[in-house]
């Protein structure tokens, strides 16, 4: 049989990464490599005992839902965005997703046609410049450091490109960790509203915020947020910009793919029927578990969520004070604020994916950073995951990664 793929998915290279990580296979492996949440840290019981009372009812438990998603759990969600975002919007403006990867997909497959021009960072989140590709858009990077897009640079794409989408990671972002300021947020904003281009602003990571355990008073519908959602900052619900996109995947689990996205109803309405297609709805069970699950008497996500930023943000320091070693002095690296990434500026001259195929031989993971950029790939670049991996772990796995970094320095 000659198979006949779409070009796209025939051309879409398979991962180095991952071709590299099925060798180790069997090995037992450190790995700082993937973006995920800790599971010692899941909260098994709750989870359990909401499951159990999901299912203790009514049969409809069992049944099709509706494409835009369990109302119950939409409106709490609401609530909770009113609250912890500053973000004021109605069922009609918002629907549940497979995680919020599906979020992104359904927004390209119905705002997006070939040629079409997508502004990203440069580096930005691997999986959505794939969702781009497969849309068969032109991607362009817009230059920026560690407080955002620079709005000259900005400027300057828009007026040349004429783009019709902008797609940013503005809270702790993966994979750089960084945090956009409040400046460039509104930046990006006006210039967007000036030229009617549409922001996907995509937050999976904006709950894991360090440095202040206070996270709710933090959170709240509160004009000093430091890092409030580009949402909030257009807040015209009804006429936006913005689609806002988060998920639970980072605060509670991720196998319970329960994402969602924020927008304008007529986006909402538009992404429902692609969605129609694409898989009728997301699993309801999961959606009525979550639904229980921020219903419990003995659960608080808000407590949960606390209960998981310090913990990982020890984490966090810990990895730091590794890196801040000798081993560690011909590289450089901001702190994250929040999130599950440090991003490592190795040597000049050395590439990160030929140093991953050393240190996975020793027992060590990590993502190379250049299949983070949409063009002008920088190679000595690494992401490390703090979260994942215990503290023996990340002890042992740094030690191992400078080791290897040494090899390739005293060549
Ligand atoms: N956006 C970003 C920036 C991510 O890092 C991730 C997960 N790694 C996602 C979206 C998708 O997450 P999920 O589908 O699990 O909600």
């Amino acid at each position: 049989m000659q198979y006949r793929f779409v070009p796209n998915v025939q051309q879409g290279k398979a991962s180095a990464v991952r071709e590299i990580l099925k060798l180790t296979q069997g090995k037992s492996m450190i790995s700082l490599a993937g973006g995920l949440p800790n599971e010692a840290l899941f909260p098994m019981e709750a989870v359990r005992s909401a499951a159990d009372r999901a299912l203790s009812g009514d049969p409809q438990a069992l049944q099709y839902g509706i494409t835009e998603g369990y109302v119950p759990l939409r409106e709490k969600l609401c609530e909770r965005m009113a609250e912890r975002k500053n973000i004021h919007v109605g069922l009609e403006n918002i629907m549940l997703t497979t995680g919020s990867q599906q979020a992104i997909d359904l927004l390209a497959r119905v705002y997006l046609e070939p040629n079409d021009v997508v502004l990203v960072e440069n580096p930005t989140y691997l999986a959505c410049l794939h969702v781009l590709r497969f849309r068969d858009v032109h991607i362009v990077p817009v230059q920026s450091d560690e407080h955002g897009m620079i709005p000259e640079d900005l400027e300057n794409k828009i007026k040349q490109y004429a783009p019709k989408m902008v797609y940013v990671v503005p809270t702790f972002s993966n994979p750089t960790g960084n945090v956009w300021s409040v400046e460039r947020r509104l930046a990006l904003l006006n210039a967007c509203r000036a030229h009617e281009i549409l922001i996907l602003e995509d937050d999976p990571y904006g709950e894991l915020r360090f440095g202040d355990q206070d996270g709710q008073a933090q959170d709240a519908a509160n004009p000093q947020d430091p890092f409030p959602t580009i949402f909030s900052l257009d807040q015209h619900p009804d006429d936006s910009v913005v689609v806002y996109t988060s998920t639970f995947s980072k605060t509670v689990a991720p196998a319970l793919r329960t994402g969602w996205a924020i927008a304008d109803k007529r986006v909402i309405q538009m992404m429902t029927r692609m969605k129609q297609s694409v898989d009728i709805h997301s699993s309801m069970l999961d959606q009525q578990i979550l639904y229980e699950l921020l219903n419990a008497t003995d659960f608080s996500l808000d407590q949960h969520i606390s209960e998981i930023r310090t913990e990982y943000e020890s984490r966090m320091l810990l990895m730091k004070s590794l890196l801040e070693g000798d081993d560690w002095r011909e590289t450089s690296w901001t702190t994250p604020k929040g999130g599950m990434f440090f991003w490592v500026e190795l040597p000049d001259g050395l590439d990160a994916d030929a140093l991953l195929r050393v240190s996975v031989m020793k027992g060590v993971a990590f993502v190379p950073g250049s299949d983070f950029y949409a063009a002008e790939a920088k190679r000595n670049r690494m992401r490390l995951n703090f979260t994942h991996s215990s503290r023996e772990q990340i002890t042992k796995g740094m030690h191992i990664l400078a080791e290897s970094i040494g090899e390739f320095v005293a060549r």
